[in-house]
Protein backbone atom coordinates (compact mmCIF):
# COMPACT_ATOMS: atom_id res chain seq x y z
CA UNK A 1 0.00 0.00 0.00
CA UNK A 2 1.41 3.71 -0.90
CA UNK A 3 2.38 5.95 1.75
CA UNK A 4 -0.49 8.39 0.84
CA UNK A 5 -2.88 5.70 0.78
CA UNK A 6 -1.92 4.44 4.38
CA UNK A 7 -2.17 7.95 5.63
CA UNK A 8 -5.75 8.24 4.30
CA UNK A 9 -6.80 4.87 5.66
CA UNK A 10 -5.60 6.28 9.10
CA UNK A 11 -7.40 9.66 8.96
CA UNK A 12 -10.62 7.11 7.93
CA UNK A 13 -10.23 5.35 11.23
CA UNK A 14 -9.02 8.30 13.95
CA UNK A 15 -11.61 10.82 12.81
CA UNK A 16 -14.15 8.56 12.12
CA UNK A 17 -14.81 8.13 8.53
CA UNK A 18 -14.43 4.37 8.63
CA UNK A 19 -13.12 1.63 10.86
CA UNK A 20 -12.39 -1.93 10.12
CA UNK A 21 -15.49 -4.11 11.05
CA UNK A 22 -15.65 -6.91 14.25
CA UNK A 23 -12.02 -4.82 15.06
CA UNK A 24 -12.43 -5.86 18.62
CA UNK A 25 -12.56 -9.38 17.42
CA UNK A 26 -9.25 -8.98 15.05
CA UNK A 27 -11.01 -7.74 12.14
CA UNK A 28 -13.28 -9.20 9.33
CA UNK A 29 -11.31 -9.13 6.23
CA UNK A 30 -12.82 -6.74 3.26
CA UNK A 31 -15.88 -5.64 5.35
CA UNK A 32 -15.71 -1.82 6.70
CA UNK A 33 -18.30 -0.15 9.06
CA UNK A 34 -18.86 3.90 8.70
CA UNK A 35 -18.76 6.15 11.39
CA UNK A 36 -20.10 9.11 12.53
CA UNK A 37 -18.27 11.18 9.42
CA UNK A 38 -18.22 8.30 6.93
CA UNK A 39 -21.85 7.65 7.22
CA UNK A 40 -22.89 11.67 6.94
CA UNK A 41 -20.71 11.50 3.50
CA UNK A 42 -22.21 8.18 2.51
CA UNK A 43 -25.79 10.10 3.14
CA UNK A 44 -24.76 13.48 1.16
CA UNK A 45 -23.39 11.06 -1.85
CA UNK A 46 -26.35 9.18 -1.75
CA UNK A 47 -28.56 12.00 -2.05
CA UNK A 48 -26.45 13.55 -5.02
CA UNK A 49 -27.02 10.47 -7.08
CA UNK A 50 -30.62 9.92 -6.54
CA UNK A 51 -31.42 13.74 -7.52
CA UNK A 52 -29.32 13.56 -10.39
CA UNK A 53 -30.75 10.43 -11.70
CA UNK A 54 -34.62 10.13 -10.11
CA UNK A 55 -35.58 13.70 -9.37
CA UNK A 56 -34.00 15.00 -12.19
CA UNK A 57 -35.41 12.25 -14.68
CA UNK A 58 -38.99 12.29 -14.82
CA UNK A 59 -38.78 8.99 -16.93
CA UNK A 60 -36.75 7.72 -14.34
CA UNK A 61 -38.27 5.76 -11.44
CA UNK A 62 -36.66 4.78 -8.12
CA UNK A 63 -37.15 0.99 -6.34
CA UNK A 64 -35.51 -0.39 -2.83
CA UNK A 65 -35.48 -4.20 -3.83
CA UNK A 66 -34.59 -7.47 -1.63
CA UNK A 67 -31.33 -8.63 -1.31
CA UNK A 68 -32.57 -12.43 -1.12
CA UNK A 69 -33.97 -12.92 -4.62
CA UNK A 70 -35.58 -15.86 -6.16
CA UNK A 71 -32.76 -18.41 -6.63
CA UNK A 72 -33.70 -18.98 -10.20
CA UNK A 73 -32.85 -15.29 -11.14
CA UNK A 74 -29.11 -15.88 -10.94
CA UNK A 75 -29.55 -19.07 -12.99
CA UNK A 76 -31.41 -16.81 -15.75
CA UNK A 77 -28.59 -13.69 -15.44
CA UNK A 78 -25.95 -16.15 -15.82
CA UNK A 79 -24.01 -15.78 -12.32
CA UNK A 80 -24.49 -19.16 -11.38
CA UNK A 81 -22.45 -20.34 -13.78
CA UNK A 82 -20.74 -17.67 -15.27
CA UNK A 83 -20.02 -15.30 -12.33
CA UNK A 84 -16.34 -16.18 -11.07
CA UNK A 85 -12.91 -14.80 -11.23
CA UNK A 86 -9.51 -16.72 -12.22
CA UNK A 87 -7.67 -17.37 -9.27
CA UNK A 88 -3.85 -18.47 -9.00
CA UNK A 89 -1.99 -19.52 -5.66
CA UNK A 90 1.46 -18.77 -5.09
CA UNK A 91 2.74 -22.50 -3.97
CA UNK A 92 5.74 -20.79 -1.82
CA UNK A 93 3.51 -18.24 0.34
CA UNK A 94 -0.16 -19.64 -0.35
CA UNK A 95 -1.17 -16.13 -1.15
CA UNK A 96 -3.81 -16.04 -3.55
CA UNK A 97 -4.39 -13.46 -6.32
CA UNK A 98 -6.51 -12.71 -8.89
CA UNK A 99 -4.74 -14.09 -12.61
CA UNK A 100 -5.56 -11.34 -14.60
CA UNK A 101 -4.74 -8.84 -11.84
CA UNK A 102 -1.51 -9.94 -11.52
CA UNK A 103 -0.93 -9.68 -15.84
CA UNK A 104 -2.41 -5.81 -15.26
CA UNK A 105 0.19 -5.37 -12.68
CA UNK A 106 3.16 -6.84 -15.00
CA UNK A 107 2.12 -4.38 -17.74
CA UNK A 108 1.75 -1.61 -15.21
CA UNK A 109 5.31 -2.33 -14.34
CA UNK A 110 6.50 -2.75 -18.19
CA UNK A 111 5.14 0.91 -18.91
CA UNK A 112 6.63 2.64 -16.00
CA UNK A 113 10.05 1.11 -17.09
CA UNK A 114 8.93 2.59 -20.73
CA UNK A 115 8.67 -0.47 -22.11
CA UNK A 116 5.54 0.10 -24.27
CA UNK A 117 5.94 -2.30 -26.89
CA UNK A 118 6.15 -5.04 -24.79
CA UNK A 119 3.30 -3.62 -22.51
CA UNK A 120 1.59 -3.30 -25.55
CA UNK A 121 2.36 -7.60 -26.68
CA UNK A 122 1.20 -8.23 -23.06
CA UNK A 123 -2.21 -6.43 -23.38
CA UNK A 124 -2.72 -7.94 -26.66
CA UNK A 125 -2.02 -11.71 -24.89
CA UNK A 126 -4.58 -10.89 -21.84
CA UNK A 127 -7.25 -9.83 -24.38
CA UNK A 128 -6.72 -12.72 -26.76
CA UNK A 129 -6.72 -14.60 -23.36
CA UNK A 130 -9.67 -13.54 -21.54
CA UNK A 131 -11.19 -13.98 -24.76
CA UNK A 132 -10.43 -17.46 -25.36
CA UNK A 133 -12.62 -20.55 -25.06
CA UNK A 134 -10.64 -21.80 -22.20
CA UNK A 135 -9.51 -18.43 -20.63
CA UNK A 136 -7.96 -20.33 -16.89
CA UNK A 137 -6.06 -22.14 -19.59
CA UNK A 138 -4.89 -18.75 -21.40
CA UNK A 139 -4.15 -16.62 -18.95
CA UNK A 140 -2.04 -19.04 -17.32
CA UNK A 141 -0.31 -19.71 -20.45
CA UNK A 142 0.87 -15.32 -20.50
CA UNK A 143 1.83 -15.67 -16.26
CA UNK A 144 4.37 -18.87 -17.64
CA UNK A 145 5.33 -17.24 -20.75
CA UNK A 146 6.06 -13.73 -19.29
CA UNK A 147 7.27 -15.33 -16.18
CA UNK A 148 5.65 -12.94 -13.78
CA UNK A 149 6.39 -13.73 -10.11
CA UNK A 150 4.38 -13.56 -6.87
CA UNK A 151 4.54 -9.73 -5.80
CA UNK A 152 4.46 -10.29 -2.22
CA UNK A 153 7.07 -13.48 -2.30
CA UNK A 154 8.90 -12.88 -5.52
CA UNK A 155 8.61 -16.60 -6.56
CA UNK A 156 7.52 -18.10 -9.61
CA UNK A 157 6.21 -21.09 -7.96
CA UNK A 158 2.66 -20.80 -9.29
CA UNK A 159 -0.70 -23.23 -9.28
CA UNK A 160 -2.51 -23.51 -12.52
CA UNK A 161 -5.59 -20.87 -12.82
CA UNK A 162 -9.12 -21.84 -11.69
CA UNK A 163 -12.35 -20.07 -11.45
CA UNK A 164 -13.80 -19.12 -8.53
CA UNK A 165 -17.30 -18.36 -8.69
CA UNK A 166 -18.33 -14.96 -6.41
CA UNK A 167 -21.88 -15.32 -4.79
CA UNK A 168 -22.37 -16.20 -1.22
CA UNK A 169 -24.58 -18.27 -0.75
CA UNK A 170 -26.78 -19.84 2.56
CA UNK A 171 -30.31 -21.35 2.85
CA UNK A 172 -33.96 -19.85 3.50
CA UNK A 173 -35.77 -22.11 6.37
CA UNK A 174 -34.44 -24.26 9.17
CA UNK A 175 -33.45 -27.16 7.26
CA UNK A 176 -30.18 -26.74 5.14
CA UNK A 177 -30.68 -28.75 2.02
CA UNK A 178 -29.48 -28.11 -1.84
CA UNK A 179 -32.77 -27.21 -2.35
CA UNK A 180 -32.95 -23.90 -0.34
CA UNK A 181 -29.67 -22.33 -1.43
CA UNK A 182 -30.17 -19.32 -2.07
CA UNK A 183 -27.75 -16.23 -2.48
CA UNK A 184 -26.73 -12.81 -1.42
CA UNK A 185 -27.35 -10.69 -4.11
CA UNK A 186 -23.37 -10.13 -5.72
CA UNK A 187 -25.29 -6.85 -8.01
CA UNK A 188 -28.11 -4.67 -7.50
CA UNK A 189 -29.48 -4.90 -10.89
CA UNK A 190 -31.52 -8.01 -10.99
CA UNK A 191 -33.62 -7.07 -8.64
CA UNK A 192 -34.58 -3.81 -11.23
CA UNK A 193 -35.21 -6.26 -14.25
CA UNK A 194 -37.51 -8.47 -12.51
CA UNK A 195 -39.58 -5.45 -11.16
CA UNK A 196 -39.47 -3.88 -15.08
CA UNK A 197 -43.28 -4.87 -15.72
CA UNK A 198 -44.17 -3.64 -11.91
CA UNK A 199 -42.40 -0.34 -12.19
CA UNK A 200 -43.22 0.55 -15.83
CA UNK A 201 -46.91 -0.41 -15.33
CA UNK A 202 -47.19 1.45 -11.79
CA UNK A 203 -44.86 4.45 -12.94
CA UNK A 204 -47.13 4.93 -16.00
CA UNK A 205 -43.40 4.98 -17.98
CA UNK A 206 -43.21 4.17 -21.83
CA UNK A 207 -39.87 3.09 -23.36
CA UNK A 208 -37.29 5.07 -22.86
CA UNK A 209 -36.94 5.00 -19.23
CA UNK A 210 -35.51 3.81 -16.36
CA UNK A 211 -35.23 2.53 -13.16
CA UNK A 212 -32.73 3.42 -10.38
CA UNK A 213 -31.86 1.76 -7.03
CA UNK A 214 -28.86 1.82 -4.50
CA UNK A 215 -28.25 -1.24 -2.20
CA UNK A 216 -25.95 -3.42 -0.75
CA UNK A 217 -24.05 -5.97 -2.84
CA UNK A 218 -21.83 -9.22 -2.12
CA UNK A 219 -19.13 -10.35 -3.83
CA UNK A 220 -16.67 -13.24 -2.00
CA UNK A 221 -13.57 -11.18 -3.61
CA UNK A 222 -10.76 -13.36 -3.75
CA UNK A 223 -8.12 -10.27 -3.33
CA UNK A 224 -9.39 -7.72 -0.75
CA UNK A 225 -6.39 -5.82 0.73
CA UNK A 226 -7.59 -2.44 -0.43
CA UNK A 227 -9.79 -0.56 1.85
CA UNK A 228 -13.22 -0.04 0.60
CA UNK A 229 -11.90 -0.23 -2.77
CA UNK A 230 -12.76 -3.90 -2.95
CA UNK A 231 -15.01 -5.17 -0.18
CA UNK A 232 -16.97 -8.56 0.28
CA UNK A 233 -19.82 -6.70 1.31
CA UNK A 234 -20.60 -2.88 -0.28
CA UNK A 235 -23.21 -0.80 -2.04
CA UNK A 236 -23.72 0.22 -5.72
CA UNK A 237 -26.13 2.86 -7.23
CA UNK A 238 -27.62 1.31 -10.53
CA UNK A 239 -30.24 2.46 -12.92
CA UNK A 240 -31.23 0.16 -15.83
CA UNK A 241 -32.47 2.35 -18.92
CA UNK A 242 -35.31 0.81 -21.13
CA UNK A 243 -34.44 1.67 -24.45
CA UNK A 244 -35.99 0.40 -28.20
CA UNK A 245 -33.56 -1.67 -29.47
CA UNK A 246 -31.33 0.27 -32.15
CA UNK A 247 -31.72 3.21 -30.06
CA UNK A 248 -29.34 1.79 -27.24
CA UNK A 249 -25.88 3.14 -28.71
CA UNK A 250 -27.17 6.86 -28.32
CA UNK A 251 -28.51 6.10 -24.83
CA UNK A 252 -25.00 5.12 -24.38
CA UNK A 253 -23.27 7.74 -25.23
CA UNK A 254 -25.78 10.00 -23.71
CA UNK A 255 -25.55 8.70 -19.99
CA UNK A 256 -21.70 8.60 -20.35
CA UNK A 257 -21.66 11.93 -20.59
CA UNK A 258 -23.73 12.39 -18.21
CA UNK A 259 -22.44 10.37 -15.55
CA UNK A 260 -18.74 11.68 -16.04
CA UNK A 261 -19.84 15.05 -15.43
CA UNK A 262 -21.75 13.61 -12.24
CA UNK A 263 -17.90 13.19 -10.92
CA UNK A 264 -16.69 16.10 -12.20
CA UNK A 265 -19.50 18.00 -10.00
CA UNK A 266 -18.33 15.66 -6.97
CA UNK A 267 -15.40 18.16 -7.33
CA UNK A 268 -13.24 15.65 -8.57
CA UNK A 269 -10.38 17.31 -11.37
CA UNK A 270 -11.15 16.08 -14.67
CA UNK A 271 -7.52 15.13 -14.88
CA UNK A 272 -7.81 12.32 -12.52
CA UNK A 273 -10.92 10.77 -14.64
CA UNK A 274 -10.54 8.53 -17.51
CA UNK A 275 -12.42 6.07 -20.06
CA UNK A 276 -11.59 2.71 -20.01
CA UNK A 277 -12.77 0.27 -22.36
CA UNK A 278 -13.26 -2.99 -21.50
CA UNK A 279 -10.34 -5.56 -22.67
CA UNK A 280 -13.04 -8.39 -23.12
CA UNK A 281 -17.41 -7.44 -23.58
CA UNK A 282 -19.14 -9.87 -21.01
CA UNK A 283 -21.80 -12.12 -22.70
CA UNK A 284 -24.37 -10.04 -22.92
CA UNK A 285 -22.88 -6.52 -23.56
CA UNK A 286 -22.61 -4.79 -27.16
CA UNK A 287 -20.29 -2.36 -25.47
CA UNK A 288 -18.81 -1.24 -22.13
CA UNK A 289 -16.71 1.78 -20.76
CA UNK A 290 -15.61 2.27 -17.04
CA UNK A 291 -14.74 5.59 -15.30
CA UNK A 292 -11.51 5.24 -14.03
CA UNK A 293 -10.18 7.19 -10.80
CA UNK A 294 -6.35 7.54 -10.37
CA UNK A 295 -6.12 6.45 -6.65
CA UNK A 296 -2.61 6.27 -4.71
CA UNK A 297 -3.00 2.37 -5.99
CA UNK A 298 -2.94 3.21 -9.91
CA UNK A 299 -5.93 3.90 -12.50
CA UNK A 300 -9.11 1.75 -11.17
CA UNK A 301 -12.72 1.68 -11.75
CA UNK A 302 -15.21 3.78 -10.28
CA UNK A 303 -17.83 3.24 -12.24
CA UNK A 304 -19.46 0.97 -15.58
CA UNK A 305 -21.17 2.13 -18.44
CA UNK A 306 -22.74 -0.76 -19.84
CA UNK A 307 -25.34 -1.58 -23.21
CA UNK A 308 -26.80 -4.92 -21.98
CA UNK A 309 -28.68 -5.51 -24.67
CA UNK A 310 -31.89 -7.13 -24.01
CA UNK A 311 -29.83 -10.08 -22.57
CA UNK A 312 -31.62 -10.14 -19.24
CA UNK A 313 -34.76 -9.55 -19.44
CA UNK A 314 -35.03 -12.37 -22.69
CA UNK A 315 -33.32 -14.58 -19.83
CA UNK A 316 -36.17 -13.68 -17.41
CA UNK A 317 -38.74 -14.47 -19.74
CA UNK A 318 -37.25 -17.32 -20.38
CA UNK A 319 -36.43 -18.79 -17.31
CA UNK A 320 -39.67 -17.39 -15.79
CA UNK A 321 -42.21 -18.59 -18.46
CA UNK A 322 -43.56 -14.54 -17.97
CA UNK A 323 -43.33 -11.95 -21.42
CA UNK A 324 -41.14 -9.38 -20.65
CA UNK A 325 -42.38 -7.37 -24.00
CA UNK A 326 -43.31 -3.60 -24.20
CA UNK A 327 -45.99 -2.75 -26.99
CA UNK A 328 -44.71 0.36 -28.77
CA UNK A 329 -47.94 1.94 -29.19
CA UNK A 330 -46.03 4.72 -31.50
CA UNK A 331 -44.43 2.03 -33.40
CA UNK A 332 -47.38 0.08 -33.79
CA UNK A 333 -45.18 -2.94 -32.45
CA UNK A 334 -43.81 -5.17 -29.61
CA UNK A 335 -39.97 -6.34 -28.55
CA UNK A 336 -37.80 -7.13 -25.77
CA UNK A 337 -36.15 -3.29 -24.87
CA UNK A 338 -32.74 -3.10 -24.79
CA UNK A 339 -30.54 -2.00 -21.51
CA UNK A 340 -28.14 0.91 -21.29
CA UNK A 341 -26.95 0.61 -17.24
CA UNK A 342 -24.73 2.52 -15.11
CA UNK A 343 -23.28 0.99 -12.36
CA UNK A 344 -21.52 3.14 -9.62
CA UNK A 345 -19.57 1.54 -6.88
CA UNK A 346 -20.83 3.87 -3.61
CA UNK A 347 -17.68 2.93 -1.62
CA UNK A 348 -15.32 3.50 -4.57
CA UNK A 349 -16.91 6.80 -5.14
CA UNK A 350 -16.68 7.64 -1.12
CA UNK A 351 -13.04 6.50 -2.10
CA UNK A 352 -12.61 8.76 -4.82
CA UNK A 353 -13.64 11.69 -2.93
CA UNK A 354 -10.80 10.93 0.47
CA UNK A 355 -7.97 10.65 -1.89
CA UNK A 356 -9.21 13.60 -3.85
CA UNK A 357 -10.18 15.53 -0.85
CA UNK A 358 -6.47 14.57 1.44
CA UNK A 359 -3.84 17.73 0.86
CA UNK A 360 -1.15 17.87 3.59
CA UNK A 361 -0.07 21.86 3.38
CA UNK A 362 2.92 23.26 4.50
CA UNK A 363 2.04 27.16 5.89
CA UNK A 364 4.30 29.42 7.32
CA UNK A 365 6.41 28.28 10.67
CA UNK A 366 3.01 25.20 10.57
CA UNK A 367 1.66 22.46 8.40
CA UNK A 368 -1.68 21.04 8.07
CA UNK A 369 -3.82 17.97 7.10
CA UNK A 370 -7.07 19.51 4.98
CA UNK A 371 -10.03 17.70 3.80
CA UNK A 372 -10.67 19.61 0.81
CA UNK A 373 -14.30 18.16 -0.03
CA UNK A 374 -16.81 19.58 -1.93
CA UNK A 375 -18.81 21.70 0.31
CA UNK A 376 -22.12 20.09 -0.77
CA UNK A 377 -20.39 16.71 0.26
CA UNK A 378 -18.62 17.20 3.25
CA UNK A 379 -19.50 15.52 6.15
CA UNK A 380 -20.22 18.68 8.18
CA UNK A 381 -20.48 21.93 5.75
CA UNK A 382 -20.31 24.80 9.20
CA UNK A 383 -18.59 24.73 12.31
CA UNK A 384 -19.75 27.09 14.60
CA UNK A 385 -17.25 28.10 17.57
CA UNK A 386 -17.47 30.87 19.59
CA UNK A 387 -14.30 32.60 20.50
CA UNK A 388 -14.00 31.95 23.95
CA UNK A 389 -16.80 30.03 26.27
CA UNK A 390 -17.88 33.07 28.17
CA UNK A 391 -19.16 36.42 28.11
CA UNK A 392 -22.55 35.52 26.06
CA UNK A 393 -20.35 34.01 22.91
CA UNK A 394 -21.41 30.32 23.54
CA UNK A 395 -25.27 31.26 23.96
CA UNK A 396 -24.76 34.05 20.83
CA UNK A 397 -23.07 30.97 18.84
CA UNK A 398 -26.08 28.74 19.73
CA UNK A 399 -28.70 30.58 18.36
CA UNK A 400 -26.76 31.03 15.04
CA UNK A 401 -26.39 27.12 14.78
CA UNK A 402 -30.33 27.00 15.37
CA UNK A 403 -30.38 29.05 12.48
CA UNK A 404 -28.48 27.14 10.44
CA UNK A 405 -29.34 23.67 11.32
CA UNK A 406 -32.24 23.14 8.93
CA UNK A 407 -30.60 24.22 5.83
CA UNK A 408 -27.02 22.89 6.32
CA UNK A 409 -24.90 19.91 8.97
CA UNK A 410 -23.29 22.24 11.60
CA UNK A 411 -21.39 20.87 14.46
CA UNK A 412 -20.73 23.18 17.44
CA UNK A 413 -17.20 23.11 19.17
CA UNK A 414 -15.78 25.32 21.99
CA UNK A 415 -13.08 23.14 22.75
CA UNK A 416 -9.95 24.40 22.70
CA UNK A 417 -7.97 27.27 21.11
CA UNK A 418 -9.15 28.58 18.38
CA UNK A 419 -6.08 27.92 16.01
CA UNK A 420 -6.41 24.39 16.84
CA UNK A 421 -10.69 23.87 16.20
CA UNK A 422 -10.01 25.58 12.69
CA UNK A 423 -7.47 22.53 12.14
CA UNK A 424 -10.00 19.86 13.44
CA UNK A 425 -12.45 21.24 11.34
CA UNK A 426 -9.89 21.45 8.20
CA UNK A 427 -8.96 17.64 8.75
CA UNK A 428 -12.29 16.52 8.53
CA UNK A 429 -13.14 18.86 5.29
CA UNK A 430 -15.35 21.03 6.95
CA UNK A 431 -15.35 24.25 4.00
CA UNK A 432 -16.92 26.82 6.69
CA UNK A 433 -16.25 28.26 10.33
CA UNK A 434 -18.28 30.35 11.73
CA UNK A 435 -16.41 32.40 14.59
CA UNK A 436 -18.48 34.41 17.06
CA UNK A 437 -16.40 37.34 19.07
CA UNK A 438 -16.95 39.66 21.57
CA UNK A 439 -17.52 42.40 18.81
CA UNK A 440 -20.75 39.67 17.18
CA UNK A 441 -22.22 40.71 20.51
CA UNK A 442 -21.96 44.59 19.66
CA UNK A 443 -22.77 44.95 16.11
CA UNK A 444 -23.95 40.91 14.94
CA UNK A 445 -21.37 40.04 12.68
CA UNK A 446 -19.55 36.64 12.71
CA UNK A 447 -16.33 35.56 10.89
CA UNK A 448 -16.51 33.20 8.09
CA UNK A 449 -13.45 31.11 7.85
CA UNK A 450 -12.97 29.40 4.81
CA UNK A 451 -11.19 25.97 5.04
CA UNK A 452 -9.29 26.01 1.39
CA UNK A 453 -7.79 29.52 1.45
CA UNK A 454 -8.27 30.05 5.41
CA UNK A 455 -8.97 33.79 4.81
CA UNK A 456 -11.75 35.04 6.76
CA UNK A 457 -15.00 37.60 5.65
CA UNK A 458 -17.01 39.60 8.79
CA UNK A 459 -20.50 38.63 7.59
CA UNK A 460 -23.81 40.32 9.66
CA UNK A 461 -24.96 37.02 11.12
CA UNK A 462 -28.50 37.47 9.32
CA UNK A 463 -27.17 37.06 5.85
CA UNK A 464 -25.14 34.02 7.11
CA UNK A 465 -27.32 31.41 5.15
CA UNK A 466 -27.02 33.40 1.56
CA UNK A 467 -23.35 33.50 1.69
CA UNK A 468 -23.00 30.09 2.86
CA UNK A 469 -25.22 29.38 -0.38
CA UNK A 470 -23.63 31.28 -2.68
CA UNK A 471 -20.35 30.58 -1.81
CA UNK A 472 -21.18 26.18 -1.80
CA UNK A 473 -22.76 26.73 -5.62
CA UNK A 474 -19.54 29.41 -6.63
CA UNK A 475 -16.77 26.50 -5.38
CA UNK A 476 -14.80 25.18 -7.58
CA UNK A 477 -12.25 22.09 -7.55
CA UNK A 478 -8.22 23.42 -6.48
P1 LIG B 1 -13.84 -5.03 -10.78
O1 LIG B 1 -13.36 -5.29 -12.18
O2 LIG B 1 -13.10 -3.94 -10.06
O3 LIG B 1 -13.98 -6.28 -9.95
P2 LIG B 1 -16.47 -5.12 -11.83
O4 LIG B 1 -16.21 -4.74 -13.25
O5 LIG B 1 -16.68 -6.53 -11.46
O6 LIG B 1 -15.32 -4.49 -10.90
P3 LIG B 1 -19.16 -4.24 -11.84
O7 LIG B 1 -19.71 -5.61 -11.75
O8 LIG B 1 -19.25 -3.51 -13.14
O9 LIG B 1 -17.66 -4.25 -11.31
O10 LIG B 1 -19.81 -3.39 -10.66
C1 LIG B 1 -20.11 -2.02 -10.80
C2 LIG B 1 -19.43 -1.18 -9.74
O11 LIG B 1 -19.59 -1.75 -8.45
C3 LIG B 1 -17.92 -1.08 -9.93
O12 LIG B 1 -17.60 -0.07 -10.85
C4 LIG B 1 -17.46 -0.75 -8.53
O13 LIG B 1 -17.56 0.65 -8.29
C5 LIG B 1 -18.46 -1.46 -7.66
N1 LIG B 1 -17.87 -2.70 -7.13
C6 LIG B 1 -17.80 -3.89 -7.74
N2 LIG B 1 -17.20 -4.79 -6.97
C7 LIG B 1 -16.87 -4.15 -5.81
C8 LIG B 1 -16.24 -4.56 -4.59
N3 LIG B 1 -15.83 -5.80 -4.40
N4 LIG B 1 -16.08 -3.63 -3.63
C9 LIG B 1 -16.49 -2.35 -3.79
N5 LIG B 1 -17.10 -1.93 -4.92
C10 LIG B 1 -17.30 -2.81 -5.92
Amino acid sequence: MSDLFEKIVSLSKRRGFIFQSSEIYGGLSATYDYGPLGVELKRNVTQRWWNAMVHRHQNISGLDAAILMHPTTWKASGHVDAFSDPLIDDKTSKMRYRADQLIEGHIDRLRRKGKDEDADRVYQALVDALNAEDSAKGLYDVIMGEEIRSPDSGMFDWTEVRHFNLMFDTTVGPVSNPDNKIFLRPETAQGIFVNFHNVRETGRHQVPFGIAQIGKAFRNEIVARQFIFRMREFEQMEMQYFVKPGSQMEAYEQWREERMQWHLDNGIRASKLRWHEHEKLAHYADAAQDIQYEFPIGWQEVEGIHSRTDFDLKAHQEYSGKKMEYFDQQANEKYIPYVVETSVGLDRTILTLLCEAYREEELEGDSRTVMKFHPRLAPITVGILPLVKKGGMPEFAHKIENELKDHFNTFYDEKGAIGRRYRRMDEIGTPFCVTVDGDSLEDSTVTVRHRDSMQQDRIAADQLAGFLVNEISGWKAS
